[in-house]
């Protein structure tokens, strides 16, 4: 039989028009001879009644930090609230269907409420009505623990859930349908002139989602990876074929095609603060810097984009940390400066590898805007640039030209 799971995110389940719109996509499948296995997230976005954060601004507002176990609960609702209307909407139609929740459809977590992992998928419960010839309509973002206490699998968590049942019930493909026409050269919300990429390698979407495009949950796309199944990213309202990703063809591997893009795509991740700590080499500041990351770890504070130098340390942090972290290091006699309100801007692509001149181009492009570079950080296949959050429409937009990922091509 051929499996397909098909994931519709908030947006896709807002109202009923498209709901009936996310009907169309499923029959679509059937008469493809798929068989669907549907995967839904909490209708709409943020202020809609029903939304994640609403959910969140509703418990938060009695005034006491809500313990995260209950909160896991709660925010598990907003899934199982879309499942069922998109469930009676499947059934006015005349498909038959059952809404099982994380934890029914197998997905087996440990305790991390929140942000929680998943441990293992049992997926009898999917595997029957399959059997049976009902359509499974699966809450996203949530699994369940061996105890069967309910968590959930952080922000863009369905996206997680559909990957670890497509690769579970061994589908063919796994469809990611959303606002969008698939992904993008970066965010449309930014660049007016962003274009949608028909396909894209697994590393590629891996590292946008990484540095912050949320068109896709990155831990979604290592899944779908390791079991070598293609995603398709698509748009719910339109019938645009969307974006395949997939495997590097062998073929390809060494050789790039003469109109290969030096680089494939721009995301950025706002919400950054910068960290300068500064040492002047006196016995007392030499034990300070030994001990600063060690200080940091043990708050359990992810940091990136470090540069280490004698007498300074430089690296940013989520600024949700921000002034956690400005506490401590206050705390413990540090010499530092904190520069919120910055974002991390980056260029990804494959075939950048090894080439020169990519980190001049960048560099070029952001000065032509007059837009100051705070830090940069690179790998293989990225250089990141972070600068202040005000400049973030120009810098991507700089790049978007520089590096002629628009229409011109
Ligand atoms: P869903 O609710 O369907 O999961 P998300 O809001 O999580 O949707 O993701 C879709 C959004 O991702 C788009 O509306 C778009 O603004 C944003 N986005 C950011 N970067 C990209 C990109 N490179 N390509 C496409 N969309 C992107
Ligand atoms: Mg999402």
């Amino acid at each position: 039989m051929r499996l397909i799971v098909q994931k519709f995110g908030g947006t896709s389940v807002a109202d009923q028009e498209r709901r009936n719109m996310v009907v169309n996509k499923i029959e679509f499948a059937k008469k493809k001879d798929y068989y669907p296995v549907v995967v839904v997230s909490a209708i709409g976005r943020s202020g809609d009644p029903y939304a994640t954060d609403t959910l969140i601004n509703l418990a938060k507002s009695v005034g006491i930090e809500p313990n995260p176990r209950e909160m896991d609960l709660l925010m598990s609702c907003g899934e199982v609230i879309s499942c069922v209307v998109l469930a009676n909407t499947l059934k006015k139609m005349g498909y038959e269907c059952k809404v099982l929740t994380g934890g029914q459809a197998g997905i087996i977590t440990d305790e991390n409420y929140g942000d929680a992992e998943v441990l293992k998928v049992e997926p009898s419960n999917i595997l029957d009505c399959i059997e049976k010839n009902i359509i499974p309509i699966i809450a996203g973002f949530q699994g369940m623990t061996e105890e069967g206490n309910i968590t959930t699998l952080g922000r863009g968590g369905s996206d997680v859930t559909a990957s670890i049942i497509g690769e579970a019930i061994n589908a063919e493909i796994i469809e990611i349908y959303t606002d969008v026409d698939g992904v993008m050269t970066a965010d449309p919300a930014i660049v007016p002139d962003a274009q949608v990429m028909s396909t894209i390698f697994y590393n590629e979407i891996f590292q946008m989602a990484e540095y912050g495009a949320k068109v896709i949950h990155p831990r979604a796309v290592e899944i779908a990876m390791r079991s070598n199944i293609p995603l398709l990213i698509k748009s719910t309202l339109t019938e645009n074929t969307g974006t395949l990703i997939t495997n590097y063809d062998k073929s390809r591997r060494y050789r790039y095609d003469k109109n290969d893009q030096l680089i494939t795509a721009i995301a950025q991740i706002g919400n950054r603060t910068q960290f300068r700590i500064s040492f002047d080499g006196s016995a007392d500041q030499y034990e300070k810097d030994t001990l600063l990351f060690n200080i940091i770890a043990a708050e359990n504070i992810s940091i990136d984009m470090i540069n280490i130098y004698s007498d300074l340390k430089i690296f940013i942090v989520d600024s949700i940390n921000g002034s956690k972290l400005e506490n401590i290091l206050k705390s413990q006699g540090y010499n530092f400066t904190a520069i919120p309100n910055c974002t991390k801007v980056t260029i990804i692509g494959n075939k950048m590898r090894g080439m020169p001149g990519v980190m001049a181009k960048m560099i070029e492009g952001l000065s032509e805007s007059n837009i100051d570079i705070l830090q940069t950080s690179d790998s293989h296949t990225t250089i990141s640039c972070l600068i202040k959050s005000e400049n973030t429409n120009a810098a991507v937009n700089a790049l978007h030209k520089k590096f002629e990922l628009g229409k011109t091509k």
